[in-house]
């Protein structure tokens, strides 16, 4: 892992090299049985070098707690890519697509159990471009062989609130895939 995150730091594949401060490698525990794959960083991202540290990062990490995860320890955190597109626009597909073997290295070397796919960006690129966001959220799906599950976006749920309900949920059936098949004496106050 830290040969590659060594590679993908030099990374020039794509014309976002030419604007980013930083290139987010990802976070949390590299052998965590949970990887969570955003779209992209935004502005404090690049800043800061860190993945979801801006409001939706701060939104997540609640969710997270709720769920009893930590990103010490249950949790990756990555992205589709791995520099921020100007103005936070959506990578293109062809950014996405020259950064896609990045991440689908990192997903064999965690060997994560379960694939949290944060928002539309994260499924169209995970699972197809058929795929959308609102039917398939909370619905569990078998991508390379690994159960994944689509949510809504934390941005999604800052600019949309009511969204929040249908996501805790979603959250609430990962805690319980969590203990099936991972740790059952996961702890959780919530769930
Ligand atoms: S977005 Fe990905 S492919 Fe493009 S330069 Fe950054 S690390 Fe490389």
């Amino acid at each position: 892992m830290e040969s590659l995150k060594t590679e993908i730091l030099q990374c020039k594949k794509c014309g976002l090299a030419e604007t980013r401060h930083h290139v987010i490698f990802g976070e949390g525990n590299t052998h965590a049985g949970i990887l969570i794959i955003g779209e992209a960083p935004g502005r404090d991202e690049d800043i800061q070098g860190r993945p979801f540290v801006g409001k939706s990062g701060q939104l997540l990490d609640k969710i997270l707690a709720a769920c009893g995860f930590t990103r010490e320890e249950h949790v990756f955190i990555s992205n589709i890519v791995k520099c921020r597109p100007p103005d936070n626009r959506v990578p293109t597909p062809l950014e996405a697509a020259a950064c896609m073997p990045w991440l689908l290295k990192q997903i064999e070397l965690i060997n994560p159990k379960i694939m949290i796919l944060l928002g539309a960006t994260a499924l169209k690129y995970m699972a197809g471009p058929d795929y959308r966001i609102t039917r398939e959220r909370g619905n569990w799906l078998n991508i390379q062989n690994r159960l994944a599950i689509p949510v809504y976006h934390p941005a999604a749920l800052l600019r949309d609130p009511s969204l929040k309900r249908d996501t805790w949920e979603d959250f609430k059936k990962i805690v319980f895939k969590y203990r099936e098949l991972i740790n059952p004496d996961h702890y959780s106050k919530h769930v």
